[in-house]
């Protein structure tokens, strides 16, 4: 299990390393051209949190977490398409969902986080991982933490996914993953299979500045494709 896991990381990673390079000499080509297809008849859904006047968190050192959130999003984006899956990407670019007849702040946050959900629910089948980075007042936690909506059908690929980021980022991180509170509008109104990753805290210093390296949003990008990419097999082995 454990080196099954590994390979996967490792497979994801180099993935990302060598894209670049492969892009340039396979433009116009599809990425999917080298690996079948894989999750038939399941669509997996990226939430980048926050975006355009809605930045989310201010870090310790003033980076917005949409941002961050973007740049996870779009790397799993890119580690995704290496085997042959086609995420839904609520927001690819740094804009907020808003409808055009939001006025105030506050209506085109209430819109965007509505538009969010709507899209998540007209997709038959979705998982959706939401990607977002946490706060506190005291500088001393760190570490990511997973929480899940609607029970039963979220806890396994919540716990698959705490259990990797563990495994590959944060052996000392001993967090579980946790139902998600009532106040986070998006997954409290969706109806799929959700989690929501709170991939670190931007209110430690150390973490700060991991999480705006390009180095550690690929170590995480890769350890959530690792993760989607092993629950699928789990499923369709058990199925
Ligand atoms: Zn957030």
């Amino acid at each position: 299990m454990k080196r099954k896991l590994l390979s996967w990381l490792l497979v994801a990673v180099l993935a990302a390393v060598t894209w670049t390079q492969m892009a340039a000499q396979r433009a116009g080509e599809s990425s999917a051209a080298f690996l079948p297809a894989r999750c038939a008849g399941q669509s997996l859904v990226l939430d980048a949190g926050h975006g355009g006047e809605d930045g989310g968190a201010v870090s310790l050192s003033g980076a917005a977490e949409s941002g961050i959130n973007l740049a996870i999003v779009l790397r799993m984006d890119q580690l995704l398409g290496l085997y042959g899956v086609a995420p839904v990407l609520l927001r690819s670019e740094d804009i907020s969902l808003h409808d055009s007849t939001a006025q105030t702040l506050r209506e085109k946050k209430v819109s965007d986080l509505h538009n969010r959900a709507a899209a998540v629910e007209a997709q038959e089948n979705a998982t959706l991982i939401s990607v977002h980075q946490n706060i506190f007042q005291s500088p001393k936690y760190h570490g990511a933490q997973v929480f899940y909506s609607n029970g039963e059908l979220s806890l396994p690929l919540a716990q698959l996914t705490q259990n990797i980021l563990r495994e590959s980022l944060d052996p000392e991180n001993h967090r579980e993953p946790k139902p998600i509170p009532d106040n986070v509008y998006l997954m409290n109104h969706i109806t799929c299979r959700a989690i929501l990753v709170e991939c670190g805290f931007l209110s430690n210093p150390e973490e700060d500045q991991r999480l705006q390296s390009e180095a550690y949003q690929l170590q995480l990008a890769a350890a959530l494709t690792a993760s989607w990419l092993q629950f699928q097999e789990t499923e369709s082995s058990a199925a």
